[in-house]
Order: structure tokens, then sequence, then C-alpha cells
């Protein structure tokens, strides 16, 4: 100890640490079998992982790859999608969505999200569309579904594809359809914090079109579908067998997490419910998202700053899914547009807030968040919360 007092985090934001302890046997058994069978690239735990995730999602095909970002640039590139097009893209989602139609050549159009969900506003999008648009891409924000019918309607109507970012939306799905079951492709991360992660860097494409499929596994492959046989310029986007074999220890266990987030989603809601904070609503059972991310909407960008300052202050961390919309990225200022051109992404991204959510996280913690929370706002337990005061523990910060 150096007698330096530093607040440390008691109740992290997403802890990996509790899922792998649980299953370390298996992990350690799958990382094991993987060596000893001695197939690094393109083996039987890539092909198991594929066939099950496409199960999964109701699709008929499904290809791993490198990680999220490389499944959309993949995905354009076998749709074609290249110099001179122009693609439609939400202002408010993580930067990978833009600079994947960015690297295949094509130029990102923004537009703006509908407040509720976050999701792209298909008002905004149809208004988006010229004759050099060549596809939309729906990104289905901290787990939310985006209504895919009236962008369904766009792309037939204008001859788009549509690419769906599930990046954060693992096991969700709209009316009964899972997300990526509908569109030309639904492209995931496993990275790490996501809902299936990784350990490390993995992604997966999922379609229902055998070509487009077949397209995605050769340009992922340095464009060949035989050995020595490169029938185009590809990249080296594989997925690979060590990853693919702990995603396979995990996948059977997705949905059974996915419930557990949801659960505990609706529990944080009808607490702070009596708060002035916007927080999600659940009541709509035709949506069911993966609550990648919990996140309330405070009033304005100093409260949210005050309240994330005064949670971290209790031990309890916090994050922002995302501060800056993508339209004042440094990175995409060519492409031209100013502060307040979106404006709902805008107002989000200074008023969001995301709180702790993962599968493991015991009711016991989330109930110091709320009791932080309520503490902030002045809000008396009432009777709708049954928020248990929590013991100081020696040297903890608070939570
Ligand atoms: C994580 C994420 C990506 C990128 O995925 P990587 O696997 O990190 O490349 C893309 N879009 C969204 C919305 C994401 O959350």
């Amino acid at each position: 100890m150096n007698g330096t007092k530093v607040a440390s985090v008691e109740l992290k934001l997403v802890d990996l640490n509790r899922q792998h302890d649980r299953l370390r046997d298996e992990l350690m058994r799958a990382f094991d079998t993987v060596i000893q069978r001695g197939r690094f690239i393109l083996g039987e735990e890539v092909t198991r992982f594929e066939k099950a995730f496409a199960q999964l999602h109701g699709c008929g095909y499904a290809v791993g790859v490198s990680n999220g970002t490389d499944a959309i640039t993949l995905a354009l590139k076998a749709l074609n999608i290249g110099p001179g097009a122009e693609v439609i893209v939400p202002a408010m989602t993580f930067f990978a969505t833009a600079e994947a139609v960015c690297n295949v050549g094509a130029t990102p159009v923004l537009v703006d999200v509908e407040n509720e969900t976050l999701g792209l506003d298909p008002a905004r999008a149809r208004e988006a569309i010229t004759a050099a648009t060549r596809a939309i891409i729906p990104v289905h924000l901290h787990g939310w579904p985006v209504p895919l019918e009236p962008l369904l309607k766009l792309a037939n109507e204008f001859e788009l594809a549509i690419v769906e970012d599930c990046a954060q939306a693992h096991g969700a799905s709209e009316n009964g359809h899972p997300v990526g079951s509908r569109s030309d492709a639904g492209c995931f991360s496993c990275f790490p914090a996501k809902n299936l992660g990784a350990l490390g860097d993995a992604g997966i494409l999922i379609t229902q079109s055998e070509a487009i499929a077949d397209r995605v596994r050769a340009l992922a492959n340095h464009g060949r579908r035989q050995k020595h046989a490169n029938t185009e310029v590809g990249f080296n986007n594989r997925l690979d067998e060590l990853q693919a074999a702990i995603l396979n220890v995990k996948l059977p266990r997705l949905m059974e997490w996915n419930e557990r987030r949801r659960a505990l989603a609706r529990r944080y809601s009808e607490h702070l419910i009596e708060t002035p904070l916007k927080v999600p609503n659940l009541s709509d059972e035709r949506r069911v998202s993966s609550f990648h991310l919990y996140v309330v909407r405070c009033r304005d960008r100093a409260e949210r700053d005050e309240l994330a300052a005064d949670l971290r202050g209790m031990g309890i961390e916090t994050g922002m899914h995302y501060p800056t919309p993508l339209h004042l990225q440094p990175g995409l200022s060519h492409l031209g547009c100013t502060k307040g051109s979106f404006p709902v992404a805008e107002q989000a991204a200074e008023t969001m807030l995301s709180l702790p959510l993962f599968p493991e996280m015991r009711e016991d913690e989330q109930d110091c968040v709320v009791e932080g929370i309520l503490k902030y706002f002045d809000v008396p337990k009432g009777s709708n919360t049954v928020v248990r005061p929590f013991a100081k523990t020696a040297g903890a910060a608070g939570c």
C-alpha cells in the first residue's frame, strides 16, 4: 500500500471474470482439445459454431469471421457495394458501422434515430435515399431490435440491400423473428464484452442466401474456395479454432444469459421509474431486446455527468454508449455534417448513461446501484422500491 486513497470500483459495468470463473474448467478443456487436435484454422470448432449459431437465429447459413467490423465489411463486399455507392447508417452507433462502409470505398450517409430505442428512423432513411444508395445498415443498439418491416419495404421499393449490425443483439428478436434472419446479412461481434464474447476478437455473419454465404466465406479466406485457387482479391478475416471452441462452450448459455439480463433490466426499470430518468420500457413483448446494455437517459449532460461521478464515488462503474454521435467524430469530419444535424442522436449522446448489467450480477448489487440513484435524486424509497441498505465493507468505496 502506498497510502494514496484510490476509489476502487466495486461493481463493474461488465464483470467477465464471474462468467469465466464459472466456466473455467470447460473453457480449459476446450482450449486443450484444440491444442491436442493441432488444427487451428478452419476446423471442426468453427463449423460447429457456425451451424449452431445459424440455427439459433433461424438462418440457413453462418460464416465465422475475425470480428464484427469485418463481418459488416465482408457483407458489403459480397453485395458488391464499393466506390460510388451510398450506404445509410444511423448517426448513433459505434464507429465501426460507418468505418466498414468507408473501408469498402463507399460513402456512409448518416440519418437520425428515433427517440425511444435509438434505432434508425425509417422516415429519415427514406428521405436520405438517392440514386446512389445501395444499402441500409440498421443497428440494434443496446440490444433493441430495430423494426425491420419499414426497412424491408424501402429495400424492396428502391432495390437496396439491408445489412443488420447485430453486434449488440445476439438472440434478440422482433415479432418472433430473430435479428439477422430477414435481411441480406446479420453481422455479429463476439468481442469479449458482448452478450456472446470470445477470449479475444471474433465475429460471425448469418444469412438466408447461399450465394452471400459462399462469397463471404471465400472473401474472408483470401478470395479462394479451393486451395491454390484465388479467384478474387479477398482478406484474411477468418474466425480461428481456439475462439470458436470458446464460443461453443458459451453459445448454449446465451439465451439463458439474455433472460437474466432482461429480468435485471425489468427490475431496474421498476425501481427507477420514480426518478426523473427516462428508463427502458419493457412492455412491448414483441420486441425482445438482448439487453446488451441497460441505458437510462438523464435530463441533460450536467445531470448525467454528475450522476456518473456520484456513482463512481460509491464504487459503481457506469458507461456511455455513445457520448459522441458519428457526425461529430473527427474521423468522419469529411462527411461535412455539422452540429445540430441529428438532434435526437445528439441529445441522446449527451444524456445517456449505461448502468452495470451482466447475467451474473446479483440483485443486492443492483440494489446498490438503485439506492445510489435514488439518493442522487433525493427520491425516498417508496413502496415500489424494495431496496435494502448495504453494509460498508472495510476499504470499500461505498457499495
Ligand atoms: C462491437 C460493435 C461493432 C464492432 O465489433 P468488433 O467485433 O469489435 O469489430 C460494430 N457495431 C456495433 C454496434 C458494436 O457494438
